[in-house]
């Protein structure tokens, strides 16, 4: 089984397309979606679930105010401005909840966003009246899309650790593959460089960096192919619409080519891209226009070097 990762220095370089084009492409795969923070994979690969679970992203505080005795500490000592006072108990304002019975206490509470979980606040409370609970940050899924299983999440807003979901994403998309005797996984990759991509490429067999002919696509290519050089994992290069400035193409081949990345292909500009994005398919189901017969060629080029790389 081999896992093709597709990635890009930033958001919005058409990889998810040229993701979706391969998995028409190839015989049968398993699709993982691994861009959990904008998923829109699914919406052409037309995904039914069969199987939910809950993603935990770590632990946040929270507050249990029959034992809070309003003292403050806790927004005292949060380094992430987590803790607010609300105002009075009505506990502490009957009398209650202090020590003693003072006459009135604030109340505190903790924004579950702003929470990083350090677990500070709730090793000094005085009144150990802070637990720590899991946070639900997001769900996960495992679908029967149009080219085979596909798993795939979403993230809440403000769940975090998108990494750990990433990992968790590639690691049941494998399972299946190994499961069901599939023998390729295609990862959309998340853009960037940052925490979620180098836990979509790490131990992939193979990347493809997909880029764009504009002025930040030499730079945002070069840091991904340092990244995909740090974690060992092979890589090529596509230009997505790379006849929007042949120049700049030119200049992208050649800085791949002096950075001993093969370029796989060049994919021309064309409508029939966003004419197959809105009719919820792939470009190389809606015909055989410029963009389908180079993505088309990219594929098999791509295909061919994985298949040597078992040899
Ligand atoms: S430290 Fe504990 S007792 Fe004091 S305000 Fe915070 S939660 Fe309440
Ligand atoms: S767990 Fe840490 S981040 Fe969260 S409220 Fe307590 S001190 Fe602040």
């Amino acid at each position: 089984m081999k896992e093709l990762v597709v990635i890009s220095g930033k958001g919005g370089t058409g990889k998810t397309s040229i993701l979706a084009a391969f998995a028409a492409l190839a015989d049968r795969c398993v699709t993982a979606d691994c861009d959990v923070d904008a998923a829109d994979l699914h919406l052409v690969l037309d995904p039914r679930v069969k199987r939910t679970e809950s993603f935990s992203g770590g632990v946040v505080a929270r507050i249990d105010p029959a034992r809070c005795t309003g003292c403050g500490r806790c927004e005292e000592l949060c380094r992430f401005d987590a803790v607010s006072a609300l105002g009075e108990t009505n506990a502490a304002a009957a009398g209650g909840g202090t020590p003693g019975g003072a006459a009135a206490a604030t109340r505190y509470a903790i924004d579950e966003i702003a929470c990083e979980g350090c677990a500070v606040c709730a090793y000094f409370c005085p009144a150990e009246a802070i637990d720590l609970v899991e946070e639900t940050a997001g769900d996960w899924f495992v679908s029967d899309a149009r080219f085979g299983p596909m798993v795939h999440a979403r993230l809440r807003p403000g769940g975090e650790n998108s990494g750990k979901l990433v990992s968790l994403v590639r690691r049941e998309a494998r399972r299946i593959a190994d499961e069901e005797g599939i023998d390729m996984v295609l990862v959309d990759g998340s853009p960037g460089i940052g925490c979620p991509v180098i836990a979509s490429i790490t131990g992939a067999d193979f990347v493809l960096v997909v880029t764009e002919p504009t002025l930040s696509g030499i730079h945002d290519l070069g840091r991904v192919i340092e990244l995909a050089r740090h974690f060992d994992v092979p890589a090529m290069v596509a230009v997505n619409k790379y006849d929007i400035n042949m120049d700049a193409a030119a200049e992208i081949e050649e800085f791949a080519s002096k950075n001993g990345v093969p370029v796989a292909g060049r994919i021309r500009y064309d409508a029939a891209v966003t004419a197959a994005q809105i009719a919820g398919r792939s470009v190389v189901e809606i015909g055989d226009g410029p963009a389908a017969e180079d993505v088309r060629r990219v594929w098999n080029r791509v295909k061919y070097v994985i298949e040597q790389e078992e040899h």
